[in-house]
């Protein structure tokens, strides 16, 4: 089911709680594929009615170029929506439904959650997506959401926002969808070529190797290989390789015992991140 407007969803949500049905929300900025569908096929594990919103959120955009050249086609995504479960409810609004006049984002203290990575190379980014994120939980005040592990540091930034606005919802992380050669599904691969998709395979090659090594090696020495494998690698370019605990997400050097870490690649091929 197709909805744009605030009033439409409010009527279908409103069957929805009348009957003690819990909503499933899964935000999205189009251009859809498998890796949405894999959220959206653990919505329903868990929700009877699944609202999925596609919104390309221009506040989350630091750069104008990546903005404008992001993947947009919302009649494809509806059949796409329609295929996998003709019962999900679509809610496609406008830059005006959600920001009024003023587009423009909140700010958040996500304390160092948001300091480095993304939050360092994307300035702004991360209080555009809790700006947007936050307006979906008002409006559609779901039981639960979906975000997908591929977004790590945005997942952990969302618990981050539930815990700080006391939003009554359950974020729930669900695993990386990928490419037969490990690439992460994601609507930014459309810009690649069939070389530059198997160029890509570099990113998944490398955190499989730092997870395999991760005991036996020091922080900086996988670094260093991973850094030369991107050197040795034509045509795309490491913008961070980092390790951190999941806890704080603030890389380091440096191993604790006890503490859990993840690796996180951001890397460009031509102009696509
Ligand atoms: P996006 O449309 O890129 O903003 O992504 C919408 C949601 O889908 C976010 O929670 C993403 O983390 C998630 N997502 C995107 N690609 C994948 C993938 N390959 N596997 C799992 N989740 C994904």
């Amino acid at each position: 089911m197709f909805i744009t407007t605030q009033k439409d969803l409010d009527v279908q949500l409103q069957k929805a709680r009348g009957s003690n049905q819990k909503t499933g929300l899964v935000p999205t900025m189009g251009a859809l594929h498998s890796g949405h569908l894999s959220l959206i096929s653990k919505a329903y594990e868990k929700a009877d009615v699944v609202v999925v919103s596609i919104f390309v959120n221009p506040t989350q955009f630091n750069n104008a170029d990546d903005l404008e050249k992001y993947p947009r086609n919302t009649e494809e995504d509806l059949a796409i929506l329609k295929k996998h479960n003709p019962n999900t409810i679509a809610f496609v609004p406008s830059v005006a439904d959600i920001y009024a006049k003023n587009v423009s984002a909140e700010k958040f203290d996500f304390g160092p959650l948001t300091k480095s990575m993304e939050g360092e190379f994307r300035a702004g980014h991360f209080n555009g997506v809790g700006t947007i994120i936050k307006r979906l939980f008002d409006l559609i005040k779901p039981d639960y959401a979906f975000f997908g592990e591929k977004d790590f540091q945005q997942l952990m930034v969302i618990k981050k926002l539930v815990e700080i606005t006391q939003q009554p919802v359950e974020i729930i992380g669900c695993e990386t969808d990928r490419e037969a050669n490990g690439l992460a599904k994601s609507s930014r691969n459309k810009r690649l070529s069939k070389e530059e998709t198997e160029i890509a395979q570099v990113i998944f090659d490398s955190l499989t190797y730092v997870k395999k090594h991760f005991n036996e090696m020091t922080i900086s020495e996988l670094k260093n290989i991973v850094e030369s494998k991107f050197e040795q690698t034509p045509k795309i370019e490491l913008e961070y390789f980092s390790i951190a605990p999941i806890d704080t997400l603030t890389p380091t050097n440096q191993k604790e015992a006890g503490k859990k870490y993840r690796g996180f690649i951001a890397a460009f091929i031509n102009e696509v991140r």
